[in-house]
């Protein structure tokens, strides 16, 4: 498996491909995807980006809101 990208040599991510029922693999620097041949398939593209910028946002808003919930919950108890 691609587990590290050639050119750049940074860690790629299996991306799940709802079309070819299959994983590629990914780099965020070089913003394309290898199959698991490690031939490059296709470029990453900006709707993809999007999303998995939307997906981190959601992921520090649900955890900056961890703190906060606890410290309420500790005033109630006190
Ligand atoms: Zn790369």
């Amino acid at each position: 498996m691609p587990l590290f990208c050639k050119q750049c040599n940074e860690r790629r991510y299996p991306v799940f491909q709802t079309e070819e029922k299959t994983s590629f693999w990914l780099c965020e620097k070089c913003e394309n995807f290898v199959d698991v041949k490690d031939v490059i398939v296709r470029e990453w593209t900006k709707e993809e980006k999007d999303k998995q910028k939307s997906k981190l946002e959601e992921f520090e808003k649900s955890t900056a809101s961890i703190p906060e919930e606890s410290m309420s919950r500790r005033k109630g108890v006190n």
